[in-house]
């Protein structure tokens, strides 16, 4: 039997969420996200959101100016201009969605900064903003009478028919044949291609995958953020992260010599933007023959650092680290996806009726490097975007999507094990932080070998099929981009 909605979204981190929030009520929509409705990267942000609503003490072009300078002037002026001006109505937006960011006792937003802000222009929910934010769209949704939510639902397959798409969604072991005039993907990004990362489970670039299969334009698939302090535990792929806003309160770098390092390589010293603590860090490694590093902001009164960064401070205390008196291990590690599929201002891709919002798209605004706490705004920016455009196009009349054959194996083989892990030592050991040319050649060949492998072999269609075959689409396309650059 086929399931016939107007509108499918893929996603429920914050791209997902808002984008359902804002399509007409009208519509019959179908989001989807392939675990629990909470598990993503954006119930994962610490730091917050960047927005100027301080107008008196900063300004949309202090904004602009500096998420370009984070970028290395490679941003797109059109979607950065357009992000940055419309962004504080979105901020707005969440508010009166219930989003309590912190205050100051005259009532008025503690605004903080983030390393590459030139102004303290953060709202923040504590240091769990990710997470306040997800909670209120969630709850918000849940309202909508045209949204019909499906929890470990996921999408394996899609087709382009006439008058939309026709897609797989399996959900609990069942597959479900579904057809939409419009889908909006919000499927986040792809740390787990990663040995170490940030990411939540679910980042594995499925969708990136799904519109690579269906001839989407990608752009920039290999500018990938690594993220200079996550805490660098013993064991364990999903490392913790200690937000920028630590060294914006004044956190120090030090090195395994207990040395501060960062003026040696940047005047902004600790609060250069990412991707220069990361390169730096690497580069002073290499200069001591090292891996250790730290990050110290035990300087300050301990009641601040517990009221400002509860989660954090719980999170190390579990690993037996006290942030309030100890040098705590950081190093870098993978962190954010700034290209993807490719798409222009209203979050179109170069597929009619398909959309990309959030981590897995590319909309250019953070050019080569993400400056902090952009990319919440962008994925709240653009997939309104994306569903004001779908609610135009909608008043002009809907037919069902067609229906297709779409085979899907429900039987079959199982994946051979270890397929993962030879990818992740992959990536880990030609790009990490800095391409490793003389591994890129040797791990590319390998990457489409594993690819070849899961594409044409009889596997059953499960979520490790599905996960396994994205990582290693990932993984082929991000190094293909890094040899033809
Ligand atoms: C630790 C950490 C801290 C961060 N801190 C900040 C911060 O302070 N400020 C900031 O601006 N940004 C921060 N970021 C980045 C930011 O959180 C993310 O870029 C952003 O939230 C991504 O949102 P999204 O909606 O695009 O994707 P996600 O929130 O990752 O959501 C992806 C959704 O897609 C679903 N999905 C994926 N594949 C499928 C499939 N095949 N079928 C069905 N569903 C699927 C998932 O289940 C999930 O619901 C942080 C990221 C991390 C990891």
């Amino acid at each position: 039997m086929t399931e016939n909605y107007d509108v499918l979204i893929v996603g429920s981190g914050a791209a997902g969420l808002y984008c359902a929030l804002h399509l007409d009520p009208g519509l019959k929509v179908l989001q989807i996200c392939k675990k629990e409705l909470k598990l993503s990267n954006s119930s994962l942000a610490q730091g917050g959101i960047a927005a100027v609503v301080d107008t008196a003490h900063d300004s949309i072009q202090s904004h602009f100016q500096d998420t370009m300078i984070a970028g290395g002037f490679k941003n797109n002026p059109d979607s950065l201009g357009l992000l940055v001006k419309q962004g504080p109505e979105d901020v707005r937006r969440l508010m009166e969605y219930g989003v309590d960011f912190d205050r100051r006792e005259d009532g008025s937003l503690h605004l903080t900064l983030e390393g590459g802000h030139s102004r303290p222009r953060i709202l923040h929910h504590k240091d769990a903003t990710g997470r306040e934010i997800v909670n209120r769209l969630t709850e918000a949704v849940r309202k909508l009478p045209g949204v019909e939510v499906a929890e470990h639902a996921m999408l394996t397959k899609m087709e382009k028919t006439p008058g939309g798409f026709c897609a797989d969604v399996l959900q609990n072991g069942r597959h479900r044949r579904v057809t939409a005039n419009f889908c909006v993907l919000a499927t986040g990004g792809i740390g787990r291609i990663y040995e170490y990362t940030t990411n939540s489970a679910i980042a594995t670039g499925d969708g990136i995958t799904l519109a690579s299969e269906l001839g989407a334009a990608m752009k920039n698939i290999s500018y990938i953020q690594f993220h200079p302090t996550a805490f660098a535990a013993d064991e364990g792929r999903e490392r913790f992260l200690i937000s920028e806003a630590v060294r914006g309160e004044g956190a120090i770098l030090l090195n395994c010599n207990h040395e501060r390092y960062m003026q040696r390589y940047d005047e902004r010293g600790d609060l250069a933007p990412r991707d220069v603590v990361s390169q730096s860090t690497i580069r002073e490694s290499v200069r001591t023959g090292s891996n250790r590093f730290y990050l110290d902001i035990s300087h300050k009164p301990a009641a601040f650092i517990k009221q400002r960064f509860p989660m954090i401070y719980q999170g190390l205390l579990a690993e037996g680290y006290d942030l309030t008196k100890d040098k705590i291990p950081v190093f870098p590690c993978q962190h954010y996806l700034m290209g993807g599929i490719d798409v222009d201002l209203d979050a179109r891709t170069s597929v009619d009726g398909l959309y990309a919002a959030g981590e897995c798209s590319h909309t250019g605004v953070h050019g080569q490097n993400r400056l902090a706490s952009n990319s919440l705004l962008e994925a709240v920016v653009f997939s309104r975007r994306a569903a004001e455009d779908i609610n135009r196009r909608a008043k002009q009349g809907l037919r069902p999507a067609e229906a297709c054959a779409l085979p899907v194996r429900t039987e079959g083989e199982e994946l051979p094990a270890g397929l993962r892990t030879q990818l992740r030592c992959i990536m880990q050991h030609a790009y990490f932080v800095i391409p490793n040319m003389d591994a890129i050649g040797e791990g590319l060949r390998r990457a489409r070998e594993i690819r070849d492998l899961i594409e044409n072999g009889s596997f059953q269609c499960t979520p490790d099929y599905i996960e396994a075959k994205s990582l290693a689409t990932i993984a082929c396309l991000i190094l293909e981009e890094v040899v033809n650059r």
